[in-house]
């Protein structure tokens, strides 16, 4: 079957580059300044550099992009797991199904709103709903219930604005009842597109089948999700091949939708229980390769958001930042009832192990202190900027007129409400330097009004 993916090409892309000098190397750095995203052969030419000044000049440059296209923001999210009921068997997870050690459990819907009001008690805005794939437990019908659930449930000032999802692909028709859920994201990660690699992690259950997998964001398109999030679960297969592969992906959602993928995840497998990949993956990625792969895909792809989630240690996590990530995970637990039942109580139901367990103000206090200022602005979203509309306002740079102000905005409302002293002190810092970050004088002067009657109490501004 023909398909956009091709391992034989992707291959031969690499040989084909193994001549490439460092000049032609540096050319392509100084080109990707310009934020016009780099092509496959570009990118292998930087995947296959292992000249440490080309690499500082990597991380130099996806710095300066990052900083110019996304500011200083950080958005942040909650995972919440509703089930680890699952008929697939990858070898890497804690809930495959032949995991007879792992207590099994769905949420019902009670204990979903049980959760989501601890999530929204500690100031989260945005939650990512995950789940097991199983057909009888977790179908369509769940879902709906289990999203509606979540947007229903307002604990004091909190409330969830926006749910993306992380759950199994599914067809046309079923993705058409999920997007009228009103979802933000569908995420679904490949995890490696290996196909080789692929079939020997996977084998059993509907995740089997590789290329099912691989065209669901089509599926996803083609039932009007027009956000969509691909990713990797690095470890698996070369990280050199998947970083081409994820920009194949990419270019292809572009070419036949006219816009290419809201985010990319990148995670690295973590150990999980009675999981023999997680405790041994095929190819591990060194912390040094990690900060390689965020940087090039950065250049290779500048308007898309970079996903960082609670796998990595705090460490690792502030490093990173810096070359690219665009959103974060904090205070996260990956078990069913996690938030309700610390992850220690239950380590037989998680997933695989955190590295990251500080709270979610503990998170803002460190990226404060680095500089940062975090967002948890939900308004594209809600204002119908998604799919092509988001990216027309992304690439000549006007996406950032709102993203700057709302995520001081929501900055602002979540020390009021959730902040301790400390963060406040740090914020108000924070907010003052961004402030003057705003170059438009008429949008500063509406958001420093607007400041000031989130002081009021008036809340959920944005522009
Ligand atoms: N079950 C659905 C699926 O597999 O697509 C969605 C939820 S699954 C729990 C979400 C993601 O968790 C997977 O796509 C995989 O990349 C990641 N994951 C599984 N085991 C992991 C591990 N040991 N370490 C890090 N991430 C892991
Ligand atoms: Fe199931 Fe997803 Fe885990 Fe695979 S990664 S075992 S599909 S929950």
């Amino acid at each position: 079957m023909s398909t956009f993916l091709n391992s034989e090409s992707i291959l031969s892309l690499f040989n084909k580059v193994k001549t490439a000098t460092n000049t032609e190397a540096e050319k392509i750095i100084d080109n990707a300044l310009k934020l016009k995203g780099l092509s496959p052969e570009e990118t292998a030419i930087l995947l296959q550099c292992k000249d440490p000044e080309i690499l500082n000049k990597t991380f130099k440059a996806a710095k300066i992009i990052k900083e110019e296209i996304y500011g200083k923001r950080l958005v942040i999210f909650a995972p919440l797991y509703i089930t680890n009921y699952c008929a697939n068997n990858c070898l890497y997870c804690g809930f495959r199904t032949e995991n007879n050690g792992l207590k099994r459990k769905r949420l019902s819907l009670k204990e979903i709103e049980a959760e989501v009001r601890i999530i929204e008690d500690e100031g989260q805005k945005r939650i990512l709903l995950v789940a097991g794939e199983d057909s009888e437990t977790s179908n369509i019908d769940f879902l709906e219930g289990a999203i509606s659930t979540i947007y229903a449930t307002k604990q004091g000032r909190g409330e969830i604005r926006r749910l993306n999802v992380n759950v199994a692909p599914m067809t046309v028709k079923n993705f058409k009842r999920l997007k009228k859920t009103g979802i933000g994201t569908y995420q679904l990660f490949q995890e490696t597109y290996h196909p080789g690699e692929y079939k020997q992690t996977h084998f059993g259950g509907p995740k089997s089948n590789y290329q099912d997998r691989l065209y669901a964001m089509h599926r996803a398109q083609e039932a009007g999700i027009d956000d969509v999030g691909i990713g990797v679960l690095f470890g698996l297969a070369d990280y050199r091949f998947e970083v081409l592969a994820l920009l194949y992906h990419a270019l292809e959602l572009e070419k036949q939708f006219g816009v290419g993928p809201h985010t990319i995840s990148i995670p690295r497998i973590e150990p999980a229980f009675n999981a023999p990949l997680a405790n041994q993956p095929p190819a591990p990625v060194s912390d040094a390769d990690f900060k390689k792969l965020v940087a090039i895909l950065r250049l290779a792809v500048p308007y898309t958001g970079m996903i960082l989630s609670t796998r990595e240690s705090a460490k690792i996590r502030n490093e990173v930042i810096g070359l690219g990530i665009s959103q974060i995970s904090a205070g996260s637990r990956t078990t069913p009832g996690g938030y309700k039942y610390s992850e220690q109580e239950h380590p037989e139901s998680e997933q695989f192990s955190l590295h990251d367990s500080r709270s979610l103000l503990e998170v803002i206090k460190d990226i404060s202190h680095l500089g940062y200022s975090p967002s948890f602005c939900t308004a594209c979203y809600r204002l119908g900027r998604t799919g092509k509309d988001f990216m027309d306002l992304a690439r000549p740079g006007l996406i950032h007129k709102h993203c700057l102000p709302n995520s001081l905005l929501t900055f602002k409302e979540y020390l009021i409400d959730y902040g301790d002293a400390e963060a406040r002190e740090l914020g108000k810092k924070i907010i003052q330097e961004q402030l003057n970050e705003i170059d438009n004088p008429q949008r500063k002067a509406a958001t420093v009004k607007r400041l000031k009657e989130l002081e009021t109490g008036t809340r959920d501004l944005y522009f």
